[in-house]
């Protein structure tokens, strides 16, 4: 059983140079862990709403969480040398530490979104928390914050998503996730990588993780090889 959310641009508050175009968010019921592990998260609408229609375009959008990082500065070099511009879901804690990594980040021409400023999850929240998690963290960031956000765990309602989408950001989740965050070697991290690669996947990276700059580093040229290009995801761009 699915609702349809359609949040129109006149609900939105507080945001004012560019604002989010009005979405249609066709909702399942809750979200988390569990279609988290099985990388499919809900709500099916979130891919039409934040990348556009499917399509065999062989596109990826690279997405990389929980940053900016130690590791970071490797992965933007390693993004540069091919021309590669992604996603990074920043928290508020983590921009707050690295502010010249998160000018970097933007100069680089690299998409930044909103990824809560402390990583809770937004589903124990209650409505006035989720907004100034949100807010909060897009103080932190400025003007180079794009209005997308990615809830941490993949945690979402209805409610998480409206609150959200009111506070001028539209969720953003994953088609594949390569479970970076455990100590798996470079030759597991890239095998997930290329299992994972299809046209239009929006892949959840952490650039907290070494070996998911490794694993980076050796699928590049590979993508490249294949045909595909990158672009952040389209509703943060
Ligand atoms: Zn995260």
């Amino acid at each position: 059983m699915s609702v349809v959310v359609a949040v129109s641009v006149g609900l939105m508050i507080g945001v004012a140079a560019h604002p989010v175009a009005p979405v249609d968010v066709a909702w399942n019921k809750g979200s988390g862990t569990a279609q988290m592990r099985k990388g499919l998260p809900n709500p099916p609408g979130w891919y039409q709403a934040a990348v556009g229609p499917r399509s065999t375009e062989k596109v990826l959008y690279l997405t990389f969480d929980d940053g900016p990082s130690p590791h970071t500065p490797r992965l933007l070099r390693i993004l540069a040398k091919h021309d590669v511009h992604a996603t990074f879901f920043v928290t508020g804690g983590a921009a707050t530490s690295n502010p010249w990594l998160v000018r970097t980040i933007h100069r680089q021409g690299h998409a930044i979104g909103n990824h809560t400023w402390n990583h809770p999850r937004l589903t124990q929240f209650s409505t006035e928390r989720v907004r100034s998690e949100l807010v909060r963290t897009r103080k932190a960031v400025g003007p180079a914050m794009a209005q997308c956000m990615r809830p941490p765990y993949g945690m979402v309602n209805e409610r998480v998503a409206r609150t959200s989408i009111a506070a001028g950001f539209q969720p953003v989740l994953w088609t594949a996730h390569i479970e970076d965050w455990a100590p798996h070697s470079l030759a597991w991290t890239a095998k997930r990588l290329r299992s994972d690669t299809r046209p239009g996947a929006v892949i959840l990276m952490h650039d907290t993780h070494s070996q998911t700059v490794d694993a980076v580093q050796r699928m590049l040229p590979q993508w490249v090889k294949q045909g595909y290009r990158f672009a952040p995801v389209p509703v943060c761009d």
